[in-house]
């Protein structure tokens, strides 16, 4: 960290789900709104954001279908891109300088993933946005976004669900008897089969005492609320 510095930095994942509102492709309206929510906390937390896909690809679907997994992967990291670059457009215009980086070189789009100069970006108040996942098939935007974290030194991972508002005992949506947990812990999410994120993600957070909140975009301003590190929805700790 800069020397004096205290500002809080979080890394946000934003899934491919959030950006299409539901739907395949970019839901424009969707994205400004949570562009919005992220521009209004200011300067005062240092944001970086890792984007998923889904709305786009899925490998694993596509190689269901009778792709070539790899490629099927590469198809969907490059989505994550698209939605990357809604993002930015929408976090400019509310305001906030943001630099998209990827982890496959496309010079023309953004900036290639380099740890040190998305840290130094977020020093002076621009968000960091990570897209094409890791570059490497076989993964996840959920591993990718422990990997991230720890890279560019984030105190927290910020996870943001839509249609969800935490970590239930069981899926709310089919079991009326769920329960929200106020917290948790990898060991035991793992344990119980709770699907946070990704066995490997949650693997490797756990193990580099790495935490995380579970959160609702739903509500008006929960972003905005996350960031600021209220105590919505789910803790997960290590
Ligand atoms: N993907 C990949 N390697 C990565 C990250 C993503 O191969 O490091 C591919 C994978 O096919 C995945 C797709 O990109 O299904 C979209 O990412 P993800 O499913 O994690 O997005 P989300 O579910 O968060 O929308």
């Amino acid at each position: 960290r800069q020397p004096g510095s205290s500002r809080r930095r979080v890394l946000l994942k934003l899934s491919g789900e959030v950006f299409g509102g539901g739907n395949v492709g970019v839901d424009p309206a969707t994205v400004r709104g949570i562009a919005e929510q992220i521009a209004a906390v200011g300067e005062e937390v240092e944001v970086c954001v890792v984007v998923g896909g889904g709305n786009f690809f899925r490998g694993a679907e596509l190689s269901r279908a009778g792709m070539d997994r790899a490629r099927a992967d590469y198809m969907g990291m490059l989505g994550t891109v698209m939605n990357c670059l809604a993002l930015q457009d929408f976090l400019e215009q509310a305001g906030r300088a943001t630099r998209v980086q990827t982890a496959i070189t496309m010079g023309q789009v953004a900036e290639s993933y380099i740890p040190l100069r998305a840290i130094r970006h977020m020093e002076k108040g621009r968000v960091v946005v990570f897209g094409a996942g890791a570059g490497m098939p076989y993964f996840s935007t959920d591993t990718v976004c422990a990997q991230r974290a720890l890279e560019v030194d984030a105190d927290m991972i910020l996870m943001g669900k839509s249609g969800v508002d935490g970590v239930y005992t069981s899926d709310p949506k089919t079991d009326p008897e769920a329960e929200k947990l106020e917290h948790l812990t990898y060991s035991q999410a793992l344990r119980q089969n709770i699907r946070v994120m990704d066995q490997t993600a949650m693997t490797m957070c756990n193990d580099n005492d790495l935490s995380m909140r579970v959160f609702g975009m739903e509500g008006d301003g929960d972003v905005t609320r996350a960031l600021l590190g209220e105590e919505l929805g789910t803790l997960v700790t290590p």
